[in-house]
Formats: structure tokens, C-alpha cells, sequence
């Protein structure tokens, strides 16, 4: 924890004056708000070039809050958050009273957590309120992970960054879906899938879009600067040398199993053998290859088990098709 307690009581005074804050957690760098300030929750929007219909995250200081900002909340939801908070799994339920259409993309469902991460949850404490907050980059880019990552993505935009250090974890939350009959799993995430069923004692649910192979399914999100494009893992050399010579400036992501391999590219980025170690540092390495002036990103995907499916989920959509400007 970097941050000092008079950082602290200034974020909380930002929040209360209806500002922004950027926070750390121990996924990524977020940027929050005031979850029961409409005009604030908006600011949001309007800082990240988001659409208002996407539907940002309330984190609050501790699973006893939560029937505060939520109603009916399952048996099965509860056990999740009692187990899992604080930590990097987010709930959708349905959205109580203080929580505005804002915060919600006007949806009658709201996603909440809570993040485990001592700065956050000092603000969180200090400020006494629930704080909405997505990752604190621009809409589609790659997440900040460092409070370095925040001022070079956003600058003057927010009012306030709070550094609490590098983020542990790397990768956004898990969501689940705990609204239906069945829990969902809507997005990979810092909590496994195999960790859910262990305590749930039954397979979950992960919808098709979240494990298909076809790129063109994903709109891009996530996304360097470069293009990136996936290979099978014994594929990432030669396609990589093959760009480079065809002229472009190549960044590779060498598989842990190619680790010392001699690749004529422009850089290279060794990827960890530890999913933990590959998930914490995942942005950084995209923001790397981007900063070292690289148009071409070759990579491959992680087996999906553990972290690596939400690490794949992030690469596919890193390399999903951009939208045409
Ligand atoms: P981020 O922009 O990375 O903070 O992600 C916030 C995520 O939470 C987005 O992927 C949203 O789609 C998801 N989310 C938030 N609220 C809801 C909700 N009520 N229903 C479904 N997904 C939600
Ligand atoms: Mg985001």
C-alpha cells in the first residue's frame, strides 16, 4: 500500500464533491465514482468514450453491505460472496433502490464486489459509500495496472489517482450471473472457474461467446495499439520471423515452452509459465510491445483451465476485429 491516509481522506473529499477518482484494486486500476451521484456516474461515460448502456461495476467495503445496494439475493450468491470476498469475483443481482439506471446501462440488474486491495477498501471505509467504477482506460484499450498506466491513459481527466502499486491479480473480475434460475459465468476472471464449483459443488454455466474460437464473434476490447493475431503455440516463431521479414515491426509473445528461442523479431516478451504470473502481467506486456513501437503482436493462447481462460478470453478479444473508423 503506497498511498498515505491524507490521500485517502482527499480521494473520499474528490468522491463527496461528486469527482473522479482512479483506484487501485487488486485487478486493475479503476475509475470511480460516487455510485449514488448520477451526474458523476456519468462523468464516467463521458472520461472513458463509453457507451451508457454498458453497465459498470459498484464495489463496496465488505459482503455485509451488500443487501444495502442489492434485493433477493440467493442462497447460492451469498455463499459466493462470503467465500470469495473480498476478491476479484463480481456479482449480478438485482439492483436495489440507491443504486441509479446510471451505474445500471439502465438495466434492473446491477454488478457488484468487493475488491481486495487495502487502498481500495481504505477508501471504500473513509468515503462510507459504494463506489462505481470500471477499469480506468479508454473504452476498448488495454487496462491500466499501474498508476503510471492511469496518468499516461487519462491525464487531467480524473480529478485524483490514488497509487496503491502494481495490481496483483492483472485480469478483471470474474462475473457471474446470479439473477436466474441458474449462475452464469458472464466473464472470466481473477477467481477460477474450477475454484467457483469447488464451492458451489456443481458445474457452472460459461456461455459459448466466452469460449469460441472464431475471432470475428468478438468485438475488439483489450486491444494494443497493434494488431495481434493467435498461432498455435509451435506456430509463434515462424509466423513471427515471417511478419518481420514481410516488413513489419514484430512483437512476440514467446510460449514459456519456447522460453531462450533465438526469434528475429522486433521484441520479445517471454511469457511466465505460471498462469498467476502471466495474468499479472498480461496488460503490462501489451502496453510494452505497443510503447516499443511494434504494429504486429503474434501470440498464442494459454490452455483454459485456472487463470488461463480468462487469459485467452483476453487475448481473443485483444485480437478481435477493430472497428472501422
Ligand atoms: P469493466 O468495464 O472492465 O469495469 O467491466 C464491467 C463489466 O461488468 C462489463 O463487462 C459489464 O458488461 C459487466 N456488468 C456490469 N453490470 C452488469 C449487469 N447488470 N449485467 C451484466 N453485466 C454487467
Ligand atoms: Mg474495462
Amino acid at each position: 500500500m503506497t498511498a498515505r491516509t491524507s490521500d485517502i481522506e482527499k480521494a473520499a473529499g474528490v468522491l463527496r464533491a461528486g469527482g473522479l477518482v482512479a483506484l487501485p484494486t487488486e485487478t486493475v486500476y479503476g475509475l470511480g465514482a460516487n455510485a449514488e451521484d448520477p451526474a458523476a456516474v456519468s462523468r464516467i461515460f463521458q472520461v472513458k468514450g463509453r457507451p451508457p448502456s454498458h453497465p459498470l461495476i459498484v464495489h463496496i467495503g465488505g459482503a455485509e453491505l451488500l443487501d444495502d445496494w442489492v434485493q433477493d439475493v440467493p442462497a447460492t450468491a451469498r455463499l459466493l460472496a462470503e467465500h470469495f470476498w473480498p476478491g476479484p469475483l463480481t456479482l449480478v443481482l438485482r439492483r436495489g433502490q440507491r443504486v441509479p439506471l446510471e451505474a445500471t446501462g439502465g438495466l434492473e440488474t446491477v454488478a457488484v464486489r468487493v475488491p481486495d486491495h487495502p487502498v481500495a477498501l481504505a477508501l471504500l471505509s473513509a468515503f462510507g459509500g459504494g463506489v462505481t467504477a470500471p477499469s480506468a482506460n479508454r473504452f476498448g484499450q488495454v487496462s491500466p495496472t499501474t498508476a503510471d498506466d492511469v496518468r499516461a491513459e487519462l491525464g487531467d481527466a480524473v480529478d485524483f489517482v490514488l497509487d496503491g502499486g502494481p495490481c496483483a491479480v492483472g485480469v478483471e473480475s470474474t462475473i457471474v450471473d446470479a439473477t436466474g434460475e441458474t449462475l452464469t459465468i458472464l466473464r472470466p476472471g481473477g477467481v477460477t472457474r474450477e475454484d467457483l464449483e469447488a464451492v458451489l459443488g456443481c458445474p457452472l454455466a460459461v456461455p459459448a461467446t466466452s469460449r469460441v474460437r472464431v475471432p470475428g464473434q468478438h468485438p475488439s476490447h483489450y486491444a494494443p495499439r497493434a494488431r495481434v493475431v493467435l498461432v498455435e503455440p509451435e506456430k509463434v516463431v515462424a509466423e513471427a520471423e515471417l511478419a518481420q521479414e514481410l516488413g513489419h515491426r514484430v512483437g512476440v509473445f514467446l510460449p514459456a515452452a519456447f522460453a531462450g528461442a533465438e526469434v528475429k523479431a522486433h521484441a520479445v516478451v517471454a511469457v511466465p509459465g505460471s498462469m498467476a504470473a502471466y495474468a499479472r502481467g498480461l496488460y503490462g506486456f501489451l502496453r510494452e510491445l505497443d510503447q516499443r513501437g511494434c504494429d504486429l503482436i503474434v501470440a498464442s493462447l494459454p490452455v483454459e483451465e485456472g487463470l488461463g481462460l480468462a487469459i485467452a478470453n483476453r487475448l481473443r478479444r485483444a485480437a478481435g476485429p477493430r472497428p472501422t473508423v
